[in-house]
């Protein structure tokens, strides 16, 4: 089968690979009908690898079709559309017994750690699989992992309906913080970011404040948007250096800062003002399979989210030229979804 190998930076090749063996246990094999690519991907292919394991079939964003089933899979069967958690974790450790899979000792990543979905075919467990309901395209159905991601995150953020929040940086997994602080009723929703399409994509997902970051201090931005306060919530989603300190200065008293973005070098935060304001500072990581996954296939079919968010379907072959490449250079104007 054709698969998008990652060898290393600057070298994914599309090339011949076997297919995935019988399912075992419980497993399934499923046939990919949409793999959607994120910055993970394009941060690998440009200055990885950073959390892959070359060499390794990238694809944590798929929707297909089981084709094969495990003895033991019961989640799901041959026949049903799903869509993948990508996150295994093992069941047993401690984080694992809390609910926290996302913090299991032994996680792995399917597309990251194990042969993922940009490919024609691929393994899952059974148990990390979520039937797709009718009414939700391919399309739709494949960026439904990086949803419950950001639903994660909304979620860590303790954000209440009719509590003001602030997002930082929008494009990428920021646009759908958006639309998942939406559905959480925050009022005011506050998007910023230095890109106007980016902006106007935030608009459409319920941002009712937009706010071109270009030349302005991110935390006087927040203030004035929000009468002076500052936000109940801020969710800092850029990874940009001095915006985790511009969300400290820009939370509300008692308010909540969470980290989302990646950053690069260790920070400097001013934390006599974090303590004087009993703000609070929490973090996220990728999702918890079983409650997240379930509310992202939920969210994106009552709304109109993932033709808001989708740039373009793409062939495999296309994978690098017009997939990786755009995102890495920061020219891709939303999701991009390939077609295996
Ligand atoms: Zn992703
Ligand atoms: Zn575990």
């Amino acid at each position: 089968m054709r698969a998008a190998v990652y060898r290393g930076p600057r070298d994914i090749r599309i090339e011949s690979v076997p297919e995935p063996a019988d399912p075992r246990g419980g497993d399934v094999v499923i046939r990919v009908s949409r793999a959607a690519i994120c910055g993970t991907d394009s941060s690998e292919w440009a200055h990885g690898p950073l959390l892959a394991q070359p060499p390794v079939v990238l694809g944590h964003e798929f929707v297909g079709e089981v084709v094969a089933a495990g003895p033991e899979a019961t989640a799901v069967g041959v026949g049903d559309r799903v869509v993948c958690g990508a996150g295994i974790a093992c069941g047993q450790c401690d984080w694992c017994h809390a609910g926290r899979t996302n913090l299991c000792a032994h996680y792995r990543t399917i597309g990251l750690h194990v042969d993922g979905g940009l490919a024609e075919y691929v393994s899952s467990p059974a148990g990390i699989c979520l039937t797709v309901p009718h009414a939700l395209t391919d399309d739709a159905a494949a960026i439904a992992q990086p949803l419950a991601v950001a639903l994660h995150a909304v979620r860590r953020s303790r954000l209440r309906r009719g509590q003001s929040c602030a997002v930082i940086g929008v494009g990428g997994i920021g646009a759908f913080i958006v639309a998942a602080a939406a559905a959480a009723g925050a009022s005011p929703l506050i998007a910023l970011d230095i890109d106007e399409d980016r902006l106007a994509t935030a608009r459409t997902l319920g941002a009712a404040t937009v706010i071109d970051a270009r030349g302005r201090e991110l935390d006087a931005a927040i203030l004035k948007a929000t009468g002076g306060e500052g936000a109940d919530v801020v969710i800092e989603a850029s990874g940009t250096a001095g915006a985790p300190a511009a969300a400290t200065r820009a939370a509300r008293r008692g308010g909540r800062v969470l980290i989302v973005g990646l950053q690069a070098a260790p920070r400097e935060l001013d934390l006599l003002s974090l303590t004087v304001r009993e703000v609070e500072i929490s973090t996220t990581l990728a999702h918890v399979c079983d409650v997240d996954l379930p509310e992202a296939l939920e969210l994106l079919r009552s709304t109109e989210l993932a033709p808001a968010v989708t740039d373009r379907v793409i062939a495999l072959d296309a994978l690098v030229a017009e997939g990786i490449e755009p995102l890495a250079g920061g020219t891709a104007r939303g999701k991009i979804v390939v077609a295996p």
